[in-house]
């Protein structure tokens, strides 16, 4: 018998799990221990909650959870209740699925000003992480700035542009929700410190934008390239491109009509504008006591880089998301690429016995789906590796060696059948329309999962 651990739950986890089921279906025992008590990871905590189809995916997380191999360990913080070389000495194969989930931070002047925010607080804010439930976020100013061209800049946006109505079917979560339909912002600043063609904006979730109930999109025409300079893009990136040539005749015409009167109004009675400002690059975060605006230097692309042209100007705002990608965190005697923000592997493989998949080992890129093939692959890594032992295993006592010490050490963790309780739970109190209402305390989630155990 082969026994594997998996640490974290996200979608790395569950396809690395699902690997190992079809690579060795009987002979296999796979343990996915997550710091949460709840499942899922980023498709909880990471996916906008009005992406509802994306969320949709754990069905097939669940089918692998509930097989009779696969058994969730929630609950269970590695590096602190249980060592590496603990979980090294219990299992043929510990596989690192922790994701990328704390903020790279700006590295600039004020960062670190109330109401300046990493997209990793501020995302897990409106999706109920534990950790960012009391962020409260200050929405009084009519301008926001979001640092980044990816398409958490856009979840983003999104999210501070919808109307209550446009919540409808999402899971967001109440805190989140009332905040922002109190919020008083009516101009959403995009900073790209590159142009047009080097977004990282995928054409779905750029589109997106434009069916907004009451925000408009606005690309200044002067910062596209020539449009016979798309042609040698790949075809996605064409796509984003065409949503940005639209959002800048918008805009033209919208300034026309300011002008003669003829042309058609870009968004009419659309309150909100979310500029894209291309070739800004943030210096500093102004304010005394509270954030107060970005100090931008106008940028130039050199070798596809982008150069300061000394050129500054201000944006005055109340609010700033950085949202430039993530890291992931570091665990007690497991080597880190400080550069990358990931575990320092290759190809997969950190150390005898230990691996790494997803954004903890190629840091936070790809889609979902781009962490299938990465489970399977170091699912066959570590078949290559475990070759001497064959279908009896290294002798190793996996789960039963893991129950032993938890019991000795009193470890209180959540099953999969007990999720389905926090689950239940959930969707019981969901409001009108929704999915569920997550519970956001973990104390309150394991006394759903332990009901012996007294709610706070
Ligand atoms: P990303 O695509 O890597 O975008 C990060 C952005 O931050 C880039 O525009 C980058 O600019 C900019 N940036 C980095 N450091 C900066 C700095 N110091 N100052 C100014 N700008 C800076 O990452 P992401 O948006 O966090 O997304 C992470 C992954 O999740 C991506 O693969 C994304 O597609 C995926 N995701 C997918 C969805 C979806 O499919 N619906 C939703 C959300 C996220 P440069 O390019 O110049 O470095």
């Amino acid at each position: 018998m082969r026994h594997i651990a998996i640490v974290g739950s996200g979608p790395a986890g569950y396809y690395t799990a699902e690997a190992a089921l079809k690579q060795w279906k009987d002979g296999v025992r796979v343990d996915i221990f997550d710091s949460s008590p709840v499942p899922f990871g980023l498709i909880r905590t990471g996916v906008a909650p009005d992406h509802q189809s994306i969320k949709s995916v754990a069905r097939r997380y669940e089918t692998t959870a509930l097989s009779k191999n696969v058994r969730f360990v929630g609950n269970v913080l590695v590096g602190r209740d249980i060592t590496i070389d603990e979980l090294r000495g219990l299992y043929d194969g510990v596989v690192l699925a922790t994701g990328a989930p704390n903020d790279r931070k700006l590295g600039l002047p004020g960062e670190d000003l109330p109401n300046v925010y990493g997209s990793a607080a501020f995302v897990g804010w409106y999706n109920g992480h534990p950790q960012f439930a009391e962020l409260h976020p200050d929405f009084s100013h009519d301008t926001a700035v979001i640092v980044g061209n990816g398409n958490v800049a856009l979840d983003v946006a999104r999210i501070l542009a919808k109307s209550g109505e446009e919540f409808e079917g999402s899971d967001i979560v109440a805190h989140a929700l009332a905040s922002l339909q109190a919020a008083r912002i009516r101009r959403i600043v995009i900073l790209g410190r590159r142009g047009p063609h080097q977004v990282t904006m995928t054409p779905k979730e750029l589109g997106e934008l434009a069916k907004l109930a009451r925000a408009c999109p606005r690309v200044d025409p002067a910062d596209l390239p020539p449009l016979a300079e798309d042609a040698g893009l790949d075809p996605g990136m064409r796509k984003t491109m065409g949503h940005l040539r639209s959002f800048a005749a918008a805009e033209t015409s919208a300034n026309d009509n300011g002008r003669d009167g003829a042309a058609e109004i870009a968004c009419p009675g659309r309150e909100i504008a979310i500029e894209f400002d291309f070739f800004a690059a943030p210096r500093a975060i102004l304010g005394t006591d509270r954030v107060e605006g970005v100090e931008i230097e106008r940028t130039r692309l050199a070798d596809g880089k982008a150069v300061g042209t000394g050129e500054t100007y201000h944006i005055p705002a109340g609010i700033v998301i950085a949202c430039i990608g993530y890291q992931t965190s570091r665990i007690p005697d497991v080597p880190y690429d400080e550069q990358g923000g990931r575990f320092a592997n290759v190809e997969g493989r950190i150390m005898s016995g230990l691996y790494c998949v997803g954004w903890a080992r190629r840091g936070p890129t790809g889609t979902i789906g781009t962490n299938r093939p990465d489970g399977f692959a170091i699912v066959e890594k570590i078949d290559a590796d475990l070759g001497a032992w064959g279908e009896a295993g290294s002798g190793k006592m996996g789960r039963s060696g893991f129950e032993a010490l938890a019991a000795q050490r009193g470890i209180d963790y959540v099953k999969f059948t007990e999720w389905q309780k926090i689950d239940e739970a959930e969707v019981a109190n969901a409001r009108a329309g929704a999915p569920r209402e997550k519970i956001v305390e973990v104390d309150r989630m394991i006394a759903k999962a332990h009901p012996s155990v007294q709610e706070s």
